[in-house]
């Protein structure tokens, strides 16, 4: 089950939320749409789910268009919204059933859905006895209750303690295995535990969509090195496996290395080839965080 957004943009009266975004994603993987507070993940998951519309742009999901079929296409989707919106008064398996008979799902899957999310022992209490963790379990139980093959959950880890956080992502993961998912978070160690891919998304434009292996084992490295003394550039070109390099202050380089290898090392035989001391040496790993503050600053 695929989700293709193509040229997507949103304008509410004279604010463009989203500019032309466009994504695609494949069957059975877990995207993490990331970015800051008011960057266009809600008004990007509320187009894709067919509860507002685009000004320009188009969606399909599983190859249906959600403009010219959106009941077809949302048969397709679980959604969760930013703001679980459940009835707190009602009963746990109550809600779900009332779910199930409003989009004339099978009272059987109520049960199932229960045992999914793991609801069981909570089943018979009023939503507003659970915790917050719980809460959000009855809203991915109500998101699966028509088995949906596409699930868009809008920050559904806001607000969990660091217990719940884990359990909600653990099952994530877990339905993850046979659904598309795509969630939303501004928590960059959120999308490095839980995700396959990430789309980091500012100011309404993607700014990066990559496969997270692609992030994880990029072979780049950039030390930062201060020598004693100044050094000609002609000395730095002959160091090994060398990408680019950059003399930020008198003494100090950051050179960028393309090689598995830990080129500390290297840099440290440099120094000592040459008759150079050095101050201080460090590796800067581009990881998830620096790649964020890169993209969004
Ligand atoms: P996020 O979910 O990433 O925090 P949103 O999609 O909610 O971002 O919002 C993107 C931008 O659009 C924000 O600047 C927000 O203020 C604005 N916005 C969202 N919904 C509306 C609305 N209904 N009317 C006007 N502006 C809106
Ligand atoms: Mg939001």
């Amino acid at each position: 089950m695929s989700i293709k957004v193509s040229l997507v943009t949103k304008i509410y009266k004279d604010q463009k939320a989203l500019n032309e975004v466009s994504f695609y994603a494949k069957k059975g993987q877990i995207i993490g749409f990331l970015g800051p507070n008011g960057a266009g993940k809600s008004t990007m998951m509320k187009i894709l789910t067919g509860f507002i519309k685009p000004n320009f742009g188009h969606v399909f999901v599983d190859e249906i268009d959600i403009l010219q079929n959106p009941i077809e296409a949302q048969k397709r989707i679980g959604y969760l919204p930013e703001h679980n919106p459940l009835y707190s008064d009602m009963y746990v398996r109550e809600y779900l059933q009332f779910q199930a008979a409003i989009f004339k799902v099978a009272k059987s899957q109520v049960e199932t859905c229960i045992e999914t999310v793991g609801l069981a022992i909570e089943a018979h209490k009023k939503i507003n006895q659970l915790s917050k963790g719980y809460q959000q379990r009855v809203g991915l139980a109500a998101a699966i209750l028509h088995n949906p093959k596409v699930l868009i959950l809008d920050e559904p880890t806001t607000g969990l303690d660091p217990n719940q956080l884990v359990e909600i992502r653990a099952l994530i993961k877990e339905l993850g295995k046979d659904k598309t998912v795509l969630f939303s978070t501004h928590i960059l160690q959120e999308v490095e535990a839980v995700c396959d891919r990430v789309i980091i998304i500012n100011k309404g434009e993607i700014l990066i969509d990559k496969k997270l292996a692609v992030l994880k084992v990029s072979k780049q490295q950039t030390i930062e090195v201060t020598f004693d003394c100044k050094i000609e550039t002609q000395l730095i070109d002959n160091l090994p496996s060398l990408v680019s390099y950059q003399n930020n202050e008198n003494f100090t380089w950051c050179i960028t290395f393309e090689n598995e290898e830990d080129m500390r090392s290297k840099v440290f035989d440099f120094a000592q080839e040459n008759g150079f001391k050095i101050l201080s040496l460090n590796t800067q790993n581009k990881n998830l965080e620096t790649l964020f503050r890169e993209v969004t600053s």
